[in-house]
């Protein structure tokens, strides 16, 4: 999406943003050997021509980032009160991301199905038209049975689901399907009233996931696998300046860690200390050459 940030009464900065683009931007800018690539649809505007351009100066692949003749890239404004608290306005109901699966074709499923993972979140479901979010599942399943491996974050944002049962349903599904899943305590806490690993770690036994790495902030990372369930302590850190992106960092570093064949142990660390250089910065993406000093060239 289109980020709009205020930076006075009458000027703001812009920039690009989503929980799916930041977890790839963070990725790849870790793990240059991995191929990151999103599928998504914009318009054919000037914004969006450039997001495309975005994608392209962080080296992710946007081949299957489709323009949309009738409908423009999402947008939103974060404004911050004297307190520091942050409130957001979304222009997204008519967003071109929302008509994704109208592009997804068996040349899509076969380009798609040559990957190692798919990873999606709780924004990617309730963006997509509900309509055809029966094409998303039969995608995913056949993703999977091409042995691609499905990762998810739910990401629970109330607002953007009609009815919190309907969230259910699609997480129930998306829980099914996936191989990793990676919630916060929060998502769980607010959809499901369950705000402990414990509790969690119950919920998700039915849907036999293979690893699940369930976070809390600075309250530290639980990861279960078949034959392990370990508690990882995180440093907290003392100046936050604005947690936008923690999640979505952590996520980045944890799949690139995996998918590079280093242990859970080593994933968590690296994907805490960047999720901590993140949440000192403002804004989602931090900027290249910041994010370069403060964690690749520390941690890498
Ligand atoms: P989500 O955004 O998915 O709800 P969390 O809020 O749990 O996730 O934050 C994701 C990760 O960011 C945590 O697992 C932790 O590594 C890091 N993090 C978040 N808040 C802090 C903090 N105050 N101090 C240090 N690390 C933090």
């Amino acid at each position: 999406m289109i980020e709009l940030m205020r930076t006075s009464k009458d000027s703001m900065a812009q920039s690009y943003a989503g929980d799916v683009y930041n977890t790839a931007v963070y990725l790849k800018r870790a793990f240059a050997d991995v191929n990151v690539g999103i599928m998504s649809a914009v318009g054919e505007d000037a914004l969006s021509l450039d997001m495309i351009e975005r994608f392209g100066s962080e080296s992710i692949n946007s081949e299957l980032v489709f323009k949309s003749d009738s409908r423009n890239a999402g947008m939103y404004l974060i404004q911050t009160d004297d307190e520091g608290e942050r409130t957001f306005t979304y222009w997204r109901e008519n967003s071109a991301a929302r008509t994704v699966m109208a592009y997804v074709d068996k040349y899509v499923t076969a380009e798609l199905s040559q990957s190692d993972v798919f990873f999606f979140s709780g924004i990617s479901l309730a963006v997509i038209e509900p309509q055809d979010r029966d094409a998303l599942w039969s995608l995913i399943s056949t993703l999977k049975a091409n042995g691609v491996q499905i990762i998810f974050d739910p990401n629970y944002r109330a607002r953007m689901w009609s009815t919190p049962a309907e969230a259910k349903l699609q997480f129930e599904k998306a829980f099914r399907l996936s191989d990793m899943v990676l919630p916060g305590i929060d998502d769980f806490a607010q959809l499901y009233g369950i705000d402990t690993f414990d509790g969690i770690i119950e919920f998700c036994q039915p849907f036999e996931i293979s690893e699940l790495v369930i976070k809390n902030g600075p309250e530290g990372v639980r990861v279960i696998t078949a034959n392990q369930s370990e508690h990882f302590a995180i440093q907290a850190v003392d100046n936050v300046v604005d947690t936008t992106s923690a999640g979505d960092s952590f996520n980045g570093l944890y799949v690139g860690a995996r998918l590079q064949g280093l242990d859970i142990s080593q994933a968590v660390h690296l994907a805490s200390k960047a999720a901590a250089v993140v949440i000192q910065h403002r804004g989602a993406i931090v900027p290249s050459a910041d994010f370069s000093a403060a964690f690749i060239q520390q941690y890498m």
